[in-house]
């Protein structure tokens, strides 16, 4: 990475924490490495939170973040909407920090270069509620009334979110500011971090306060001989350890529990997967790292919140098809290239 590049992402990474340090702690707003924030300037780039960090790691200096050329990542769109391009085309990348040439961008940066200067996306416990049941679209006419917004059906993460929206625009002038994803978060883009973060913040205020959703507070795991530990009665709500692997597991609410949880639950020590659901002793222990339990954590509450909260309002559950959780784990290439192809 040469100086002047690393001298853009000094330069705006103090913006990129405007909009993403507010909304870093606990599992409220984004749950493990989920969720994420950019920033554009005025010369054609755009700086984005990195694949694999953390919102608090922005918060730090010179973490976490991606420089990408944003007129190249919208070309490579417009690529692989005609075909011109395989799925996974080059990131026009022009440097990172850490500067150790492993760091991408979030999985999700196509969508960002087609948004406002300031971008923030988040996987809101509230929004999921809705985003995840049946009444969503009569929901929001509620909750946000006078507001602009767009509701987009559940599509695979990533490109197909950007595709939706170039196809949007051929249809409207502009995208409104507020854009709900079904079964997955929030986008609110904008041109000032201030608007952004208003913007952001009354939406999740409505939805809180038309549906009387409670604030959703951290909690940390416990650290045991075994690596960590949360005894079944410090989770959100009423959680049965007998119907975890159910809730965990099999009913899908968004595409981040099935890519953190499959494969990965157990009632069996014997079985050694990272999460295990101790009946006898109503705990669920985790072995790995401290940023991994955190994460699983953050995973565990915001999966809990949206069911406790659905049951309370009486709504009905809207879960990903085992052809969605398919395609999330990459089983088939094809089936990802038809499903884009379809949607
Ligand atoms: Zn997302």
């Amino acid at each position: 990475m040469n100086n002047e590049t690393a001298s853009i992402i000094k330069q705006n990474i103090g913006f990129l924490q405007e909009i993403t340090a507010p909304y870093a702690a606990g599992a409220e707003h984004v749950q493990g490495g989920g969720g994420n924030t950019s920033v554009k300037d005025d010369s054609g780039n755009m700086l984005i939170k990195a694949s694999g960090y953390l919102f608090s790691n922005i918060s730090n200096e010179n973490q976490g973040v991606v420089l990408v050329e944003t007129k190249g990542v919208i070309e490579g769109i417009h690529n692989k909407i005609s075909g011109v391009t395989d799925y996974e085309t080059i990131v026009p990348m022009k440097g990172a920090f850490p500067d150790n040439g492993h760091s991408k961008p979030s999985m999700e940066y196509e969508f960002h270069a087609l948004l406002g200067k300031y971008v923030l996306h988040t996987h809101s416990v509230y929004a999921n509620v809705i985003n995840c049941c049946s009444d969503a679209d009569a929901m929001y006419q509620k909750a946000l009334s006078g507001l602009n917004y767009l509701i987009i059906p559940y599509v695979t993460p990533g490109f197909p979110i950007a595709a939706h929206l170039v196809n949007y625009l051929k249809k409207n002038r502009k995208i409104p500011e507020i854009i709900l994803l079904k079964n997955h978060g929030v986008i609110v883009h904008g041109a000032t971090a201030a608007g952004v973060n208003s913007t952001y913040e009354d939406v999740q205020n409505r939805l809180q306060s038309t549906y009387a959703m409670e604030k959703l507070n951290e909690l940390k795991a416990q650290e045991c001989p075994e690596g960590f530990e949360l005894p079944a009665s410090s989770l959100y709500g009423t959680f049965d350890i007998n119907t975890a692997q159910k809730e965990l597991e099999g009913d899908v609410l968004f595409p981040d529990q099935t890519i953190f949880f499959k494969g990965k639950i157990s009632q069996n020590k014997e079985d050694n997967t990272p999460l295990y659901l101790n009946i006898p002793e109503q705990k669920i222990e985790i072995n790995g790292s401290r940023k991994f339990a955190e994460a699983c954590v953050e995973m565990i509450q915001a999966v809990r919140y949206v069911n406790e909260q659905q049951k309370r309002l009486g709504l009905h559950p809207v879960w990903l098809s085992n052809n969605d959780v398919d395609i999330l784990h990459g089983l088939s290439a094809e089936k990802h290239r038809i499903a884009i192809l379809n949607k």
